[in-house]
């Protein structure tokens, strides 16, 4: 029966509201639980914090000579904070953050303890990973990865109900040196960038130029549901996301919840949430409510690449550790409802530096507007040669019902430039720069760009990758996933197109050719070669996908199934060995890994579908056919003519959905596959449409079922009971 609903809707309804904190002082929170620059001058002789800053700001590893005295300033101030224990936190291949944790307790010869933390447990730990996904490359190597510091990711402390831990964000990499994680190819990718950025800055005539790096500000879309419900969903439990559930009669098509008041329960849990935030130096910055009923935003002011992965990782923990405590289940499934929009992850992406700024911002001079155009040219022939490795980092079982699915970014990946640049490269294309549409004549290296909107209404959302005015934003990217991934991609992608821009420029200038003639010449080559990327229009519509495809050779790539396998493509193998970001080794690993991910999580929801239907959905509908036949049998003994409609329907349903059950259970039985992509293609094909097809059934059911013996939460309850 209903009774666990029932239950639910009592203990949500009659929930004591949790007191809103009293709010503090930002100065007082900001950063307090991070061993930061500054505490570490506070704590460390001069010349070892000299020698630390500077491996910092180069990034290098940690100094074993000096690495003993940064560990006791550390420990000493970890445990002035109340932690016992220390953890290498690293990122392996799934899109979780693991942690090893080892106490500071030392035991003495004569018995007695002592806290003790030295340099080496500091710059390496050996955590026992081997039970992480790693596609086959420990099997080839060695059987242990260890983990380093990243000394550009400072140390922190992180509170949990039963006490405080020292947590030092660090590298995986297996004794042969293979990455192991996300984090090792993000640092090795933004090492390649800044170096073929140097080559392109340097050949625009700039001398000073100060380390390149990228930075990444994401939007963390989320559902929260409460957790009285999600305990009896199996789905969401296990799943993430509700693989039955009849759509609601009142949905997200009256559009009052974007931007709406937020509840007052969940207000006070992402006060909850800022807090911690704010303790451990993240700047979330901007909450509001989403486009669908339970789901909210929250996005943090752009930091570093490298950090602001950390602190991303940090966030969708602490939203999840958070929401329990007040009582909910934060879902960061892309679909947790079906036909309720989904949730992704914009990630806006620039690079730049001290020395030149923002090398996405055209400026207001000549010479940064001929920049800006050049990096600019570099990203747009970057996602035309490599665009299906875009699709590629965000393939995952969850993402797939975003992409695509008319609310979300196409599979297609095209690049929204907006009017105005559009018309700039228009031009450029055309051979001379007239004009643009809001100035006289202009010529690279003499007049400035048109001041470029970067206001929100002029944003095409339907486009996987736009710019906006100051940055790029790739937003297709799943809600669930790290950011790693995708950052690794476009800073890759970038690199790529930087060196084969320097090669052009310097070649042409050593031949005394007139810089800003070669920058036309070089910019007129990208538009004509790559120009077929760039797409303004509706992004949803079917004649884009018609022309994407026929007239412009983009390549849509629906599933996973269909784009993971671009990782094994020879130009990209290339493109990340000869840049040296991944090995081909590296990069197959990936591959595999990914693609099992692929693979467990469709046949554990394919589990789940079988056994919802059979434990909780067939026996509630038998049970209301008993009533039914109860009801007909007796009111036709007292010559009672009824209506058994509604029993052949439900009985109907009831065969059908068994049928397809069954179906689908022998359809897993099949293991026969030649190869890994063979595998996800057959799942795709034959085992998701059953699972669609049982889910109709049973959604049919819903619908006629007395509500009284439904056993599962249904979508009105979950999305607007709060
Ligand atoms: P919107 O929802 O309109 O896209 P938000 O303000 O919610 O805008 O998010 C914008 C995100 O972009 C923020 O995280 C912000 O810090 C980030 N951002 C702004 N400028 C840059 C930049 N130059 N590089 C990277 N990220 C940026
Ligand atoms: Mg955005």
């Amino acid at each position: 029966g209903n009774e666990s609903r029932m239950q639910a809707i009592y203990q949500i309804t009659n929930r004591e509201p949790m007191p809103p904190k009293a709010p503090k002082r930002l100065e007082d929170l900001w950063a307090c639980d991070v061993f930061t620059l500054s505490k570490m001058q506070e704590s460390l002789p001069k010349d070892v914090f000299k020698s630390v800053k500077k491996t910092i700001q180069t990034g290098e590893s940690l100094n074993i000579d000096i690495a003993d005295s940064v560990a006791v300033a550390m420990k000493d101030w970890a445990i002035s904070k109340g932690a016992l224990y220390y953890a290498h936190v690293f990122y392996p291949l799934t899109n979780a953050t693991a942690e090893k944790h080892d106490g500071f307790v030392s035991v003495q010869s004569d018995g007695s303890v002592i806290s003790e933390f030295a340099g080496k447990l500091l710059v390496q730990g050996e955590p026992d990973g081997s039970s992480f996904p790693n596609g086959g490359i420990r099997s080839t190597f060695e059987a242990r990865g260890y983990t380093a510091w990243d000394v550009t990711s400072p140390a922190f402390i992180m509170e949990t109900d039963n006490g405080s831990t020292l947590c030092i964000p660090t590298v995986f990499v297996s004794w042969t040196g293979e990455a192991l994680d996300k984090k090792t190819p993000l640092l090795r990718s933004n090492a390649a960038m800044n170096k073929a950025a140097t080559r392109v800055l340097k050949v625009l005539g700039n001398s000073n130029i100060a380390p390149v790096n990228s930075s990444c500000g994401a939007e963390q879309e989320y559902f929260l549901v409460d957790a009285n419900f999600a305990n009896s969903r199996p789905d969401l439990l296990l799943a993430g996301r509700t693989l039955f559930g009849k759509p609601p009669a009142k949905g997200q098509q009256f559009d009052d919840h974007y931007f709406g008041a937020i509840p007052e329960r969940v207000q006070v849990f992402m006060q909850d949430v800022e807090e911690k935030l704010y303790r451990l130096g993240i700047p979330a910055k901007t909450r509001h409510n989403e486009v669908a009923p339970g789901q909210f935003e929250i996005a943090p002011y752009h930091e570093a690449a490298n950090v602001a992965t950390d602190h991303q990782q940090l966030i969708m923990t602490m939203l999840k550790t958070m929401a329990k405590k007040h009582g909910f289940m934060c879902l960061l499934h892309e679909k947790p409802f079906a036909g309720i929009n989904g949730s992704g992850k914009h990630v806006n992406w620039s690079v730049g530096n001290a020395t030149q700024g923002n090398l996405l911002d055209p400026g207001d001079n000549p010479h940064s507007n001929a920049q800006f155009l050049v990096f600019c040219g570099a990203i747009i022939r970057g996602i035309h040669t490599y665009g299906p490795l875009l699709r590629a980092v965000i393939a995952t079982a969850s993402n797939d019902h975003r992409l695509g699915a008319n609310e979300a970014p196409p599979a297609i990946i095209s690049i929204y430039l907006g009017d105005q640049l559009q018309d700039v490269f228009e031009q450029i294309k055309q051979g001379n720069l007239k004009g643009s549409k809001s100035k006289g004549v202009m010529h690279i290296g003499v007049d400035t760009l048109p001041i470029l909107p970067t206001d929100a209404g002029d944003r095409n959302r339907t486009s996987p990758f736009a710019f906006t005015g100051n940055r790029f934003e790739f937003r297709a990217v799943g809600s669930g996933q790290s950011v790693a991934g995708p950052l690794v991609a476009m800073n890759t992608i970038l690199a790529d197109s930087l060196n084969w821009m320097a090669d052009k420029l310097e070649t042409e200038t050593a031949k005394g050719t007139e810089l800003n003639v070669a920058i036309q010449t070089v910019l007129k080559e990208v538009i004509d070669n790559h120009g077929a990327v760039v797409f303004n229009g509706n992004g949803y519509s079917e004649e884009w996908h018609k022309m994407a495809v026929e007239e412009r050779g983009l390549r849509n790539l629906r599933t996973t199934a269909d784009a993971l396998p671009v990782l094994n493509e020879e130009a990209i193998v290339k493109l990340f060995s000869n840049l040296g970001i991944l090995s081909p080794v590296e990069l197959a690993s990936r591959y595999e890994t990914y693609a099992e991910q692929y693979i467990k999580s469709i046949e554990v929801e394919a589990k789940l579908v079988i056994s919802i239907a059979k434990k909780l959905i067939y026996p509630a509908a038998s049970r209301y056919l008993t009533d039914l036949s109860t009801t007909i049998a007796g009111l036709k003994e007292i010559g009672v003519d009824f209506d058994t409609e509604c029993a052949h329907k439900v009985s109907g349903l009831t065969k059908s959905m068994m049928d397809l059950v069954s179906k689908l259970e022998s359809s897993l039985h099949n293991e026969d596959f030649d190869s890994m992509e063979a595998h996800m293609q057959y799942l795709v094909k034959t085992v998701r449409p059953l699972m669609d097809d049982v889910r109709k059934y049973a959604d049919g059911l819903e619908a006629e079922v007395a509500d009284d013996l439904w056993p599962l939460p249904t979508y009105e309850e979950m999305l607007f009971i709060k």
